[in-house]
């Protein structure tokens, strides 16, 4: 007896999540690979939870024993990439009654949180179960209007939907959040992301996130001409695209010798464009060894002179490996638009400056010559200190799981 009650009390405090999984047009093994994926990262991102994850096809179930977690679940599944939607749902016996009595108890909630009118829809993939479709609604919403007499029916608009799918088991949801969509992290590869503390590279890193690409980052500092605040920016700014992912390694980059070097030999019209090439540079090698197989920044085409696709053309030139510009159409409205859905805006506008503003020229190259560039990059003698300086970065850990922690230097990835 004992024990029975212990099991009900277990039972009433687990929630369960039902979730839709996305790109349901993948076919043969990228749908394999798609769902192997989600599954995985679904259990990466939530932690300490004890979640369970189960099911394949269309629906996953993510079983939470302890309620009082499943805030945290509910605010990692709305970072999650690859899911289209999901619910928290009650499971009831597989009964016409129970499924009633269920719907009445999700209609009572729906009802206090101000809807007045609502409608069922249901699914039936057990064809054993004795109600069709059609039945299992008509049964429900009569449940409802008796349990809660001012709760009307209205088939067209209505201000709340219950739902009911028979499967394997009996679910009832009310509400439905919709889901980031996207790829599973991790279906795409490794790519490198090149983090400014800009409006723009965060939100470029998370597209492509979005797209199935797990993200390490680089940021290159320029002590003490930029400050420590700009570093913790950096840091804060990966923290939250690591919250789309399965977290990222940041690698901060002692660049200021490079800089230098720079500002002593270039011709001062030419300092962007090939302090962008050192960036790139360093961060082409860094890529080999973290075996990433991309660099991603979040240059917008002509937004400013070093963008010009003559300056561009420059710039890739040293990086030894494709370049993404998830942003490169964008206009910058519409990024700043992503970056406050993000969540990156409001610390990429933190007036710290960046190593780039207070060593522009006042007359920049625009279209800058692939050969002079060249000429220019190998006349700079800054092989060396692109090296230490890859080899001098600190790793942070950002995002979950592992936040916060600091990677011991070197251990390998960066010989
Ligand atoms: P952002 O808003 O991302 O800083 P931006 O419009 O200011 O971009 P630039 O400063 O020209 O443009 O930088 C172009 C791209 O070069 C950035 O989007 C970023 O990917 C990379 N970048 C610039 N500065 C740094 C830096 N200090 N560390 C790492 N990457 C950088
Ligand atoms: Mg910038």
């Amino acid at each position: 007896m004992k024990t029975d009650t212990a099991g009900v009390a277990a039972k009433k405090s687990m929630v369960i999540f039902l979730l839709k999984p996305g790109e349901l047009t993948l076919k043969g093994g990228n749908r394999r690979e798609f769902v192997r994926v989600l599954r995985r990262n679904l259990a990466l991102v939530t932690p300490g939870t004890g979640a369970q994850v189960s099911g394949a096809g269309g629906r996953f179930y993510l079983r939470v024993p302890d309620a009082a977690a499943a805030p945290l679940v509910e605010e990692r599944l709305a970072r999650l990439y690859g899911i289209t939607g999901w619910a928290r749902a009650r499971v009831c016996e597989k009964t016409p009654a129970a499924l009633s009595a269920a719907c009445a108890e999700e209609a009572a909630a729906l009802y206090a949180a101000g809807a007045r009118s609502f409608k069922v829809e249901a699914r039936r993939t057990d064809k054993s179960f004795p109600l069709s479709s059609y039945q299992i609604c008509a049964a429900a919403g009569d449940a409802v209007k008796e349990a809660i007499p001012g709760f009307k029916v209205d088939v067209n608009t209505p201000q709340a939907v219950l739902t009911v799918e028979v499967r394997e088991r009996a679910y009832v949801y009310g509400a439905e959040r919709r889901g980031l969509r996207g790829l599973p992290v991790g279906t795409s590869g490794r790519g490198l992301l090149l983090l400014s503390g800009g409006i723009d590279s965060p939100v470029a890193g998370c597209l492509m996130l979005g797209r199935g690409m797990g993200l390490d980052a680089v940021y290159f500092h320029a002590a003490p001409y930029t400050s420590e605040g700009a570093r913790q920016k950096a840091i804060t700014l990966a923290r939250i695209a690591g919250g789309y992912g399965l977290g990222i390694r940041l690698f901060v980059t002692p660049f200021t010798e490079v800089q230098t070097r720079i500002k002593e030999r270039a011709p001062e019209a030419w300092r962007t464009v090939l302090l962008r090439m050192a960036m790139m540079d360093c961060a082409g090698r860094m890529a080999k060894r973290l075996r990433a197989r991309c660099l991603v920044t979040g240059e917008s085409l002509a937004q400013v002179a070093s963008q010009t696709v003559e300056n561009i053309r420059c710039t890739e030139s040293t990086a030894g490996l494709p370049v993404l510009r998830p942003l490169i159409g964008m206009d910058k409205e519409a990024i700043v638009e992503r970056a406050r859905a993000f969540g990156t805006y409001e610390t990429s506008i933190l007036p710290y400056e960046d190593c780039c503003v207070l060593f522009s020229p006042p007359h920049p190259v625009i279209k800058g010559r692939l050969d002079e560039a060249a000429a220019l990059y190998q006349s700079l003698e800054i092989d060396g200190m692109v090296f230490a300086a890859l080899k001098a970065a600190e790793r942070i850990r950002c995002g979950f799981p592992g936040e916060g922690r600091i990677l011991p230097a070197g251990g390998g990835l960066l010989p």
